[in-house]
């Protein structure tokens, strides 16, 4: 029939966009499916992305017109939040060509634009509820349109090959039989961003940065109240996108409403004087999935797999997400390329996208995290007693002059003791290197 595909993708992020070109530049009939009013439309916020996944898809990259991006990350760092101050920890980048900012609305929309180019039949506003089943073979999805609808278009669609790229919460990877039961508080962190207008030149004049300059930052310590997780400074071309990410499983224990801590945070003096006279034009949540290694879904099914996301493919601690989500669907798309060619759609034959998963750093890098969660439930004085410590160490020696140098030193060592002990800071060294090796 008309409604037959040979590839159907639910979700246009960056990993169901990724798979989709990649396929429609193979030739293959390939039809990508997106609840949001545009692909995008679900995602209001910023964040950064990197230049080399993305040229896998869009070669031309940076080369391209209009521009999706907002600017290039020329310095990129931490800010260590204490109750009296920060200490910025800074790096400016030699190449800033590698990373830029961006807001997902449009960096989102404007990679769909390129996908329909490349062929990519893209149906927004369309939700998928369920799956075409054909014995244990998922052969189609069925879509929320009611069947009262009188009009051509359809309610079910027969695919090949299902790629499920539905993002965090992840309802239909759990239909397919792919992952038990829903992610635990614990393995989801609740982001809740916010995109601020500044006064005109404010930014400029706030954080230093130019035209063609960029920060992207993560804040730890009092942004969180102390709490295990982290906030984020991005700047935008003429906005910024700043917020608080923290488990779910710390909200519900603490009986914590997310937005009182982001409210809390922009109170700091730090970040109420960089906002000052700032304009809110977008506030919203998302979750961000860490359920890592052990929570991992079977990523292939007969006549499915799963990438991006839903799989939970996020590396927190080196702020990837979006690269790993358009690397996963290149290689779902390689995958069923060649089972295209095959003919083939059973679990078997689907497998080698787990085999490609397996050799590819990203599948690595979750192994070596696979204990990062517990070990920050575990020491949660890294948020709270450490920026402190650094905040009033570093006070004591850069107002140390005009004093004997050894008492400064003293006094500094005093703090250590009395916030974290010489031998606990110890213990946290040997902890940190025992978590990677
Ligand atoms: P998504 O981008 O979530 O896309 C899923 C899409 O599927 C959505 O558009 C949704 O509307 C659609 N969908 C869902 N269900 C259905 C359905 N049933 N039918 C039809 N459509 C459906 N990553 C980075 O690399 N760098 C960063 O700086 C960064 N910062 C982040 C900051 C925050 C606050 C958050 C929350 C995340 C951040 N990430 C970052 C992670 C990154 O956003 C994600 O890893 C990435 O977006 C995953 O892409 P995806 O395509 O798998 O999923």
């Amino acid at each position: 029939s008309d409604f037959s595909f040979d590839v159907v993708i639910v979700g246009g992020g960056p990993a169901g966009l990724a798979c989709g070109i990649h396929l429609a530049k193979k030739g293959v009939k390939v039809l990508l499916i997106e609840r949001g009013r545009f692909c995008g439309g679900k995602n209001l916020f910023g964040g950064v992305i990197y230049s080399e996944s993305l040229k896998e898809i869009v070669p031309e990259f940076p080369k391209v017109d209009p521009f999706p991006a907002e600017r290039p990350v020329t310095e990129e760092g931490y800010f260590i939040v204490s109750k009296e101050g920060v200490v910025k920890i800074l790096h400016t980048k030699k190449t800033p060509e590698e990373s830029f900012t961006a807001l997902r609305a449009k960096f989102d929309n404007w990679l769909s634009e390129y996908a329909l180019k490349k062929g990519v039949f893209i149906a927004p506003k369309t939700k998928v509820v369920d799956f075409l089943w054909k014995g244990s073979q998922i052969t189609g999805v069925v879509l929320d349109r009611p069947k009262s609808f009188q009009d051509d278009r359809p309610t079910e669609i027969s695919a090949k090959l299902v790629i499920l790229a539905e993002g965090v919460n992840r309802v239909l990877t759990e239909k397919a039989g792919l992952v038990y039961g829903p992610f635990k508080p614990e393995e989801v962190v609740l982001a809740v961003k916010e995109v601020l207008q500044l006064p005109k030149g404010a930014m400029e004049v706030r954080l230093g940065v130019s035209e063609n300059k960029g920060l992207a930052v993560e804040i730890i310590g009092e942004i969180t109240s102390g709490l295990p997780g982290t906030g984020f400074l991005y700047t935008n071309k003429t906005t910024l996108s700043f917020g608080v990410g923290i488990f779910l499983k710390t909200l519900v224990d603490l009986n914590l409403k997310p937005y009182e801590l982001h409210e809390k945070a922009k109170e700091h003096s730090i970040f109420k004087e960089l906002f000052q006279g700032a304009e809110t034009l977008e506030y919203g949540a998302h979750l961000i999935p860490e359920w890592g290694i052990k929570g991992l879904p079977k990523l292939y099914g007969n006549g499915v797999l799963v990438i991006g996301d839903s799989a939970g493919l996020v590396n927190p601690l080196f702020r990837e997400g979006t690269n790993l989500a358009i690397y996963s669907g290149l290689m779902a798309a390689d995958t069923a390329f060649s089972a295209l060619e095959k003919g083939d759609f059973s679990a078997k034959t689907l497998k080698t996208y787990e085999d490609r998963f397996k050799e590819s750093y990203i599948y690595k890098d979750l192994i070596l995290l696979k204990d990062l969660k517990e070990f920050l439930f575990r020491n949660s004085h890294f948020f709270s007693i450490y920026p402190d410590m650094l905040y009033q160490s570093l006070s004591l020696y850069f107002s140390a002059q005009g004093r004997y140098k050894r008492d400064v030193i003293r006094e500094i060592f005093g703090i250590i003791r009395k916030k974290r002990g010489l031998f606990g800071v110890l213990k946290d060294f040997l902890n940190i290197g025992r978590l990677f090796w």
